[in-house]
């Protein structure tokens, strides 16, 4: 049909102005009809030009080859057949750089010239790599670590994936998504975009690190936990305790050879920390005495909505991260809850697991904690250390890694296991919105959650569970060896597209998408991560290209791949892989054909999609790719791509979280005091997204979930309340407290036949209204974000409320008197004195140490940590005091705790404020575990 004639073009340079991020149209001279053009590029980093494959496209025209010309050094373009005009609108484009367009005369001589210029991000990510590179000399380092919050915050209103495309362009040799050393910090959108390099030489270990997209860095220096006192504060000074205690554990974990799981778990957390470890030891612990049976959902959510725990936590344990993290067990798939439950005689140290069979509607129930004061004293008997700097919190870090690995589960205790869970004491613990039954036919009321809740767990009269014994051998498969599994499915992707599509794959293709549940999953005890490389050395796939999406799936799923060709026509062409441990693949097959369209067209087709689903997909992940790869199509941006990917599927459940963000920071916007905390009441996928985005979690302390029954969350105008948002502020020691609400769009769904197309179709119309694009099916009923029963709360209050509010948040929220900001402090005042003796709940705060001091925990109190953490310390002034205020010199003692002492000296002696030695931490720990109050805050990642 078509009809391929060469033919040549001149043209003259490129000149700056020509070129433009997007749209505009550069003319030139032209000639002639044939169809193929010669195209040199030049990167605006000449080094690029060997390392990335630009994509050409000419409008209202596919281009069906591109095939580099090694010794003319330019692209042989060959498009289909000859166009109407003299001219053609020919487009290069190329991963970090902006897309240039040229109208082109088809009578011109070869070759067109494009000289691509970098991204603002890109350049950010290049130079300073670059810059760090000259400080670092990578070249004659052992191994070199970047570390970086670049991604989801938005650079002049985009987000920044970008730098990590820098970044990994410059340092190829070194740094790479597969070797594990590339680390996204998690963050929110109105983050500043930081990065830390670190490199190994030897027993040295020294970073070069920049802050707020600066190019000059901010400190240059040791960063090895056996620096001495002195270099910590200047690292301290120079960075924020924040950034130091972050920068620093995860460097040292790193050092030390923590997996990349563990890192990435981390990265996630926000730092590496007992918590952190103590989460992987219990997750070990639990998959080795009570391995995964079956995936249930909720039967009310869509079919990814499904995990094989559910977790019931106190938030402020970091802990509580990791299980979610390492089990996949989200809260968006209503697989966490947790609220402070302490006074049922939980603690924050303890997590319960309840193992749910939706068939047989029967559970297993396990409650596990990590014994921090028994290993912290281990680790003072072994080591010697007793100090209670972040140093020590380091050399802590350390000690712990080098045990998870050998005997985890001798690090935890397990207190209960109980099995005959039936279904009502299950919904009493997870919540149900509307009225239930069970087996029998009786009816189970609507329950608010309980969590939790330890009396009522203890109480429960059920028979004690038997544990297996899975012990799971360790292989020895090398970063090589995962780099050729991403190899071989790759290449053999690529051989499948020629024979059955007769499309060439090349390198660096925009709509060449790999999804993997690589990075997330184990192979024999060995985390997958090396398979990215693999897959970028054949395909040039990148997750900063958002061309890799790596899906986070529990740990023990299976490694798969799913490739997927976007084309003209909209089909999306997939083949899906999975690798087996003897090393062959399975390739799924439809009707013959191991590639196939997943398109909406398939979706709504049921007995379609129902046949690609069984025949293709027999490991059951077909909803998660089919949705993930249909959102993918809608070009949505980086960070609602994280959300997805974290929360394993896209569904427009997942949606309104990215409207309730944005909607947060711009109603809600943070000073230096403040802090969100967020308290979820009705409980479904957006809370995932909020949780990613808004960069609060459970193991941060700043993300609750008490589900409420639907009377409860059910509002006016169908506004549901969602969830309570507290804006705390530590100046203060008040927050505002509001109930955040939404309304649902009415989209019109009556083109679409099958509940998979019409969520397919809602996705992409979410992503359009994000985008600002108009969408067929949502042309009015538009959504709505709403806040209402606005209240400012005293710490009491804030207590009570995240302790569930004596049994409802939201009711107890609304049942507070109304008064205004004045009037709250004025009566503050006037009580201030009463409040001081009686509330010592407030002033012990421990969060501002381990957040900016960062002289995190004494050695004793580094068990103690969580319990330092405290809510209350959420509430206290000094917990989010601002970073850049606090010094640590530990040289000068008397400064050099200020934040600690602050934080802790009401303890001791209830001074409001004042310098503390070392000895008051420990004091004060123990107070706080006097008193029971073992809520924690963990470290809240919060810059300005
Ligand atoms: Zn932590
Ligand atoms: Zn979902």
């Amino acid at each position: 049909m078509s009809l391929v004639i060469m033919f040549t073009l001149f043209i003259g340079a490129v000149s700056a102005e020509e070129i433009s991020s997007d749209d505009s149209l550069l003319t030139d001279s032209v000639n002639s009809d044939l169809s193929q053009i010669n195209i040199a590029v030049n990167f605006e980093y000449a080094d690029d030009n060997s390392k990335i494959t630009p994509t050409f496209g000419v409008a209202d025209n596919s281009v069906i080859s591109q095939d580099y010309n090694t010794s003319s050094k330019y692209y042989d373009v060959k498009f289909n057949s000859a166009v109407a005009s003299d001219k053609i609108n020919v487009s290069v484009s190329a991963p970090g750089y902006l897309t240039q367009y040229q109208l082109v005369d088809v009578n011109a001589k070869s070759p067109i010239s494009f000289n691509l210029l970098a991204s603002e991000c890109y350049k950010l990510g290049h130079d300073v790599t670059a810059r760090a590179d000259s400080l670092l000399d990578f070249k004659n380092a052992d191994e070199v670590l970047a570390i970086t919050t670049a991604g989801v915050p938005k650079l002049n209103g985009k987000t920044s994936e970008a730098a990590i495309d820098g970044i990994l362009n410059y340092a190829t040799e070194y740094i790479s998504y597969g070797r594990g050393n590339i680390l996204m910090l998690r963050q929110t959108a109105v983050d500043p975009i930081d990065f830390c390099f670190v490199v190994k030489k030897g027993n040295d270990l020294n970073a070069a690190i920049f802050l707020n997209g600066n190019k000059k860095e901010v400190y240059l220096g040791t960063i090895s936990e056996y620096m001495t006192t002195s270099q910590w504060n200047a690292l301290f000074k120079a960075v924020g305790g924040e950034n130091a205690f972050s920068f620093a554990s995860l460097a040292n974990g790193w050092n030390d050879g923590v997996t990349f799981d563990v890192l990435q778990e981390a990265a996630f957390h926000g730092h590496i920390c007992e918590g952190t470890l103590g989460g992987y030891t219990i997750t070990k612990a639990l998959l080795q005495y009570y391995p995964p049976i079956k995936e249930t959902g909720n039967g009310k959510q869509s079919p990814g909505d499904i995990t094989s725990y559910k977790v019931l936590g106190i938030p402020g344990d970091s802990a509580n991260d990791a299980v979610i993290f390492f089990l996949d067990a989200t809260s968006g798939k209503t697989s966490y809850v947790g609220f402070n439950t302490t006074s049922t005689g939980a603690t924050e140290k303890m997590i319960g697991f309840v193992r749910w069979n939706g068939q047989t509607n029967k559970g297993t129930i396990v409650v596990m904690e990590y014994d921090s004061d028994t290993n912290k004293q281990l680790f003072e008997k072994e080591t010697g250390i007793t100090g209670d700097g972040s140093l020590e919190q380091l050399k802590y870090n350390t000690w712990w890694i080098n045990r998870i690995y050998k005997n985890p589960a001798s690090l935890v205790k397990i207190l209960i296991e109980k099995e005959g869970l039936n279904k009502e004491q299950y919904l009493y613990l997870v919540g149900v919105e509307d009225d239930d039954e069970d087996d029998e036919g009786h009816v189970i009321n609507a329950t608010n959650s309980h969590g939790l809740d330890y009396a009522y767990i203890q109480g429960l009269d059920l028979p004690n569970a038997t544990r297996d014994n899975v012990i799971l051998n360790k292989g020895s498969l090398t970063y090589e060896d995962f780099k050729g599994i991403g190899q071989k499915a790759a290449s053999m992707a690529k051989d499948i597209y020629a024979k059955e599509l007769g499309v060439k794959i090349h390198k660096d293709m925009p709509n060449l998408m790999v999804l993997t549940s690589a990075g997330y999953v184990m192979i024999k005890e060995q985390s997958t991560e090396g398979c990215w490389d693999g897959l970028f050395e054949e395909l040039g796939s990148r997750l900063s290209r958002k061309t890799l999406l790596p899906d986070h799936k529990a740990i023990w799923t299976p490694l798969w791949f799913n490739f997927l060709l976007q084309q003209d026509d909209g089909s999306l062409m997939s083949i899906y892989m999975r690798y087996n441990e003897d090393g062959t693949f399975f390739i799924g097959d439809y009707n013959g054909s191991q590639v196939y369209n997943i398109n909406i067209t398939t979706l709504n087709n049921s007995a379609l999609s129902g046949g690609i689903s069984a025949s293709a997909y027999p490991d059951g992940n077909y909803f998660s790719i089919q949705s993930i790869s249909n959102a993918w199509s809608a070009k949505p941006a980086f960070d609602q791509i994280m959300s997805f990917l974290f929360h394993n599927h896209a569904c427009p459940g997942v949606q309104p979280g990215f409207f309730i963000v944005d909607y947060i920071q711009e109603n809600f916007p943070l000073n230096e005091n403040q802090s969100y905390i967020y308290i979820a009441n009705e409980q479904y996928c957006k809370d995932d997204s909020l949780e990613y985005i808004l960069d609060v979690s459970p193991g941060l302390g700043n993300y609750l979930v008490q589900k409420l029954t639907s009377d409860e969350y059910k509002g006016a105008d169908d506004l549901d309340e969602e969830g309570i948002l507290i804006i705390w502020d530590s100046a203060n020691n008040i927050g505002q407290a509001v109930s955040i609400s939404y309304k649902w769009p009415s989209p019109d769904l009556s083109a679409y036949a099958t509940s998979e197309s019409k969520r397919a179709a809602q996705i992409q119309a979410f992503i359009d209204l994000y985008n600002g694009n108009p969408n067929p099916i949502l042309t009015e009923n538009y959504h709505t974000v709403a806040h209402g029963d606005s209240r400012w709360i005293t710490q009491e209050q804030y207590q009570t409320i995240l302790a569930g509010g004596e049994g409802s948040s939201l009711k107890y929220l609304r049942g507070l008197e109304d008064i205004s900001k004045e009037d709250l402090l004025k009566s503050m005042q006037n009580n201030n004195p009463q409040q001081e003796s009686n509330n010592t709940n407030t002033n012990m705060n421990t969060n501002t140490n381990t957040q900016s001091n960062s002289n995190v925990p004494s050695s004793s109190s580094v068990g103690s940590n969580n319990a330092q953490r405290s809510y209350s310390s959420v509430g206290t002034s000094s917990s989010t005091r601002p970073i850049s205020d606090t010094s640590t010199s530990e040289d000068s003692p008397d400064d050099s705790s200020s934040e600690s002492g602050e934080s802790k000296s009401y303890e001791i002696s209830k001074k409001p404020v004042t310098k503390s030695s070392n000895n008051n931490l420990i004091y004060s720990v123990v107070a706080v575990l006097i008193i029971g109050a073992l809520f924690g805050v963990g470290y809240m990642r919060r810059k300005k």
